[in-house]
């Protein structure tokens, strides 16, 4: 790619891994950040815990190391991310965070820039796909300066716009290794030394950059970061882009401030700035009523300006007449052309909650199947189900793809046999992460059969009748104590 030619989100990652000489790369696929790991050839990993602790291994080794995640996968890093700061790594490590604006592709909406304040770790806001490569290969000499990750924040509204191509550099092979002197402190030294030494260093970098940009046009102003930076690009108003949401360049925003009469913050999804800022009389935002909660447009920032602030209100929320409706908008169901969909009408018929996974079984709550009743996440439903059986010894029901039982599913399964919770598994084998686009997944069917009693059932052969199955289930759960179904069977979108 060369200068000159459009860029998408997906582009500038590439070329700026490329151009840092990041030689490990680890994901776990999930919207918006599936393509972008897969165009990076990202190793995808069986959670994003494990993810950015290969990811640490790989910087101690001496490797520039990336760790790709959605919104949600943020939660399952933070643990080993959070004492990262401390510890100190090897050579830079970049945490891609893509955040679903709205959400489209997840359950749930969230702001991975609260992850600054949670790990006290740099985070970037790239408000285009230019930002976004200047922003990792900045984030790649603070991480190997500071001695810990830096988080960039990516929105799949970034992913999905191009601009022009940014002028190119490349830094050299760095090959830092762990420095294992800091072992000579004490966790509280450790601490001592992070916010002496690396916050200061994050703060100044944050001052710094050239991702920052500032015009004074008017008494009205508007402080940006992420995408909604271009929104006010054109507004009436002065703008500041701030290039790190953690820690904010507090002396360009002060300055700010002093020079105008009132302040909007435009930020996505949440009021992440605003919070930080929300002290100042003169700052308006999400918080205060004037804009709208969740993904921004031009027109939300034009009313904000043109509203007398003293009085005026959006009312929360403002786009909203009606919830959306799955209804009205049509949601995703099993295929038609899915081998277990016998799997999932006999479920409905067996007369008890089902827990379910972020897999395919969660196209299984609606119409025309209604099967599925509780879906609380990823590798979840071993567990939640191990609530369902409670202690009266009610069997609890879980459905969980391959790659949910990889993902930590495993983990909620141990803990019921441990305590003794009568669950029923049913693992769908399908061979690949279907949800995110086919990814191989690992076969741990030899682990369970090592755990509990396991039947095979294989798709379509032994699913033509869906009494059949229902039979099947029945005989099951009829059986005291945990067990297991695996459903075997390949799903028609699977690649391998
Ligand atoms: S397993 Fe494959 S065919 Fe079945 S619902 Fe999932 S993606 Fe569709």
């Amino acid at each position: 790619m060369s200068q000159g030619k459009c860029v998408s989100g997906k582009d500038a990652s590439v070329m700026a891994a490329a151009d840092a000489c990041v030689q490990t790369i680890t994901c776990v696929p999930g919207y918006p950040v599936t393509e972008v790991a897969e165009a990076l050839g990202a190793e995808i990993s069986v959670n994003e815990k494990v993810a950015l602790e290969i990811a640490l291994g790989s910087s101690a080794a001496g490797r520039r190391s990336m760790v790709l995640v959605k919104q949600l996968g943020m939660n399952l890093l933070a643990d080993p991310l959070v004492i990262s700061a401390t510890h100190t790594i090897g050579s830079g490590i970049v945490a891609l965070a893509g955040d679903d604006l709205g959400p489209r592709g997840s359950q749930a909406q969230m702001d991975s820039r609260y992850f600054g304040l949670i790990s006290d770790l740099p985070v970037m806001d790239p408000a285009d796909p230019s930002a976004l490569y200047h922003s990792i290969l900045e984030a790649y000499v603070l991480s190997e300066k500071i001695k810990a990750p830096v988080i960039v924040r990516a929105t799949s509204r970034l992913f999905g716009i191009s601009v022009s191509s940014p002028e190119r550099r490349a830094l050299p092979p760095h090959g830092i290794k762990f420095d294992r002197s800091i072992w000579d402190l004490t966790a509280l030294g450790r601490g001592q030394r992070y916010q002496d030494e690396p916050v200061p260093l994050a703060e100044d970098a944050s001052e710094a950059t050239s991702l920052n940009s500032l015009r004074i046009s008017s008494k009205i102003g508007v402080i940006a970061s992420g995408c909604p930076a271009r929104l006010a690009e054109n507004l009436d108003a002065s703008l500041l882009v701030v290039g790190y949401a953690y820690p904010l360049p507090w002396r360009l925003i002060k300055n700010f401030l002093h020079l105008h009469d009132r302040v909007i913050i435009a930020e996505e999804p949440g009021p992440f700035l605003e919070g930080q800022l929300r002290a100042i009389e003169k700052v308006f935002g999400r918080l205060t009523g004037h804009l709208p909660m969740g993904p921004l447009d031009v027109r939300d920032l034009q009313r904000a300006l043109n509203m007398d602030l003293g009085r005026d209100r959006v009312s929360a929320p403002k786009h909203v007449k009606s919830y959306e409706r799955s209804a009205d908008k049509g949601h995703k169901s099993i295929c038609d052309d899915c081998p277990f969909s016998s799997l999932y009408k006999a479920l409905g018929k067996i007369g008890t909650i089902v827990a379910g996974d972020a897999g395919c079984s969660i196209r299984a709550v609606r119409e025309p199947y209604s099967s599925v009743d509780l879906v609380y996440g990823l590798g979840s439903s071993p567990s939640v189900a191990s609530g369902l059986a409670g202690d009266d010894r009610e069997k609890g029901i879980a459905v969980v793809g391959d790659y949910g039982f990889a993902h930590s599913g495993l983990q909620g399964l141990i803990n019921a046999i441990w305590k003794g919770r009568d669950i029923l598994m049913i693992l769908i084998q399908n061979g690949v992460a279907a949800q995110t686009g086919g990814q191989e997944v690992p076969d741990l069917t030899k682990v369970l059969e090592a755990l509990v009693p396991v039947r095979f059932l294989n798709f379509p052969e032994d699913g033509k009748d869906t009494k059949d199955v229902e039979k099947s289930l029945r005989d099951v759960m009829a059986v005291k104590g945990s067990s297991a179904i695996v459903a075997r069977g390949k799903c028609p979108r699977s690649r391998y």
